[in-house]
């Protein structure tokens, strides 16, 4: 058994690894923690990195996959290379839930029974709420591929992101995702992080970074400490979580990140200046 697995094992590093698929999207949320918009660089992995990325985590002991942008099904290719990753490992796929024409609604039939999990974000059960951080007709949208989706047999979960969210409020979410069809143990609630275009909205929490789980985050220009690590401000990327700027082999960030976590020493390319 390799040293990671045992770590995955013992629970020391947490079983999922993140891959940025790519930053654009056709979105400008307020908040949006990589600035992402349709024009911004795409720092796109590719099909076949991602593919790698899968095959090396499962044979290192790693349990489980995520996969997030920018946008991610605006990649051609995505639905495909979901369906070939989840041979490997379960996987969540974080989309902002508007890309679903029909055309991607028949390839999706393909995640039907796979251990795969479609996470769509969807901040408020009020559209003027919800549309007026995520963009125009963004409600009306969601939910309509939410439904088709889970029509269609694949696993959805919703991901609602907000400053402050009384009971009220989150009463009248759960109501419409439990007639969505979605159950309570797929809906999370977390907090805007002030990173990316939240610190220029004047949103979000500080997060005392250190307290975010180390799972191993795979970028186009590097390997970060957490998901919540390759942020974007200014147009620049952040590397106050780069644990490594080497991601191939995996065995690689993956070593050094365990590293890091047992308090051991750093490689040479980390900056991992955690405030
Ligand atoms: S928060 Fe998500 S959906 Fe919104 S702009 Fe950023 S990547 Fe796109």
């Amino acid at each position: 058994m390799s040293e990671i697995a045992e770590a995955v094992g013992d629970g020391v590093l947490p079983g999922r690894v993140w891959l940025y698929a790519n930053y654009h999207c056709n979105l400008t949320c307020t908040y949006c923690l990589t600035e992402s918009a349709p024009k911004v660089a795409k720092r796109e992995l590719g099909a076949q990195r991602m593919l790698e990325v899968a095959a090396q985590a499962r044979a290192l002991g790693f349990t489980s996959l995520g996969v997030t942008g920018g946008e991610p099904f605006l990649l051609s290719y995505l639905t495909e290379t979901i369906i070939e990753m989840a041979e490997m490992l379960p996987i969540v796929v974080l989309t902002n839930g508007t890309l679903f024409t029909r055309a991607r609604l028949e390839e999706a039939r393909g995640l039907t029974g796979a251990p795969v999990a479609i996470q769509i974000s969807l901040d408020s059960a009020d559209p003027v709420a919800n549309d007026t951080m995520r963009g125009p007709e963004n409600f009306r949208r969601v939910v309509a591929a939410i439904d088709a989706l889970v029509a269609r047999g694949v696993r959805v979960r919703i991901a609602t992101t907000a400053e402050h969210i009384d009971e009220h409020e989150l009463e009248r979410l759960c109501q419409l995702h439990r007639g969505l069809g979605v159950a309570d143990e797929d809906h999370i609630v977390r907090p805007i992080l002030r990173r990316g275009r939240a610190i220029d909205s004047g949103l979000g929490v500080d997060t005392d970074l250190i307290d975010l789980p180390p799972e191993l985050t795979i970028t186009a220009d590097g390997a970060y400490w957490s998901p919540f690590g390759p942020t974007v401000h200014g147009g620049r990327l952040d590397t106050d979580l780069l644990v490594s700027r080497t991601t191939s082999p995996l065995d690689k960030p993956a070593n050094i990140l365990l590293r890091l976590v047992q308090g051991r020493a750093r490689g040479d390319d980390a900056k991992l200046d955690i405030r």
